[in-house]
């Protein structure tokens, strides 16, 4: 049976780990190439780990380094997934950090650094994406677009978080980034979306579920009752990559339990 994601490539940045590790498993096991985008040396035996559990089940790939907030390691390792494998269909510009702090306390490095990954980070590989999705032309027999790009935005990009500035300007930047040029692209036949996900359990977060108490009072903010995993963004991915989204463009899709429900308001009057 014909898979939902045949014959394409699939970039997934900040592949190496947590959600976009979840995405690159879920994406091959749909039958798209995956390229696990990992940003330096130390993560690569991470990168490989997850390569070689895609591969023991059947799917196929490679693992590229690059650190997204560089201009020139953007541009190579999209250089080396075309001499790879021809093209890119569907990015996914997944790979984000966070450098907390109080307000007054922080440092203009811990601002640049989250702008730097998270914002800047999917301006580069977005650009480096629709730059090859124009040059490559359609390509009916894989998809009805020209090329798909996911954003991993957040809850937080509507949902304001106090000792969290720079992350969560860096999320409300996506939203306009992903919007803007959803609305320059649709008409090629360019689809770009994002995913908000809510409370997710990975290693950017880890305290927040570590022990039973805290993930019962982290479930206070989720009205489904239960902390999101790694599958539930794979499977979104997959549909918004898919062409059974293909009327699907400029929206965030939130996949939080209804964190975004403001729970706090339920018994509030
Ligand atoms: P994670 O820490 O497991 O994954 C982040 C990945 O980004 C890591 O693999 C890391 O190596 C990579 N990365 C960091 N800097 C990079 C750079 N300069 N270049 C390339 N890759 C880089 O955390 P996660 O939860 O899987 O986060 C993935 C995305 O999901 C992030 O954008 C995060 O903001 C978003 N998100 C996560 C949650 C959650 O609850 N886990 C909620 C909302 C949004």
């Amino acid at each position: 049976m014909e898979q939902k994601l045949s014959r394409q490539v699939a970039l997934i940045t900040g592949a190496s780990s947590g959600i976009g590790a979840g995405v690159a498993k879920a994406m091959a096991a749909s039958g798209a190439t995956v390229v696990l985008n990992y940003p330096v040396d130390a993560t690569r035996p991470a990168a490989e780990a997850i390569l070689a559990d895609i591969t023991a089940a059947g799917g196929k790939g490679m693992t590229c380094q690059a650190d997204v907030s560089k201009e020139d390691e953007v541009v190579r390792m999209f250089k080396d997934v075309v001499s790879a494998y021809g093209t890119v269909d569907i990015l996914v510009n997944n790979a984000g950090l966070q450098r907390d702090s109080a307000f007054t306390e922080m440092t203009l490095d811990q601002w640049n650094t989250v702008i730097g990954v998270n914002l800047t980070g999917q301006f580069l590989c977005a650009r480096e994406a629709v730059r090859e999705f124009l040059r490559r032309g359609m390509q009916p027999e894989k998809s009805r677009a020209l090329g798909k790009i996911i954003c991993m935005s957040s809850v937080h990009e509507i949902i304001p978080w106090a000792g969290h500035a720079n992350y969560a300007a860096s999320k409300g930047g996506i939203h306009m980034l992903m919007q803007t040029i959803s609305q320059e692209f649709a008409p090629k036949k360019i689809r770009i979306n994002a995913i908000g996900p809510g409370a997710i359990k990975t290693p950017i977060n880890h305290a927040a579920w570590a022990t039973p108490e805290a993930e019962a009072k982290l479930e206070e903010l989720i009205p489904y009752g239960r902390v999101g995993v790694v599958e539930d963004i794979g499977a979104a991915a997959v549909w918004l990559a898919s062409d059974d989204s293909d009327y699907v463009n400029g929206v965030t899709l939130f996949v939080d339990g209804g964190m975004t429900l403001f729970p706090g308001f339920s018994t509030n009057g």
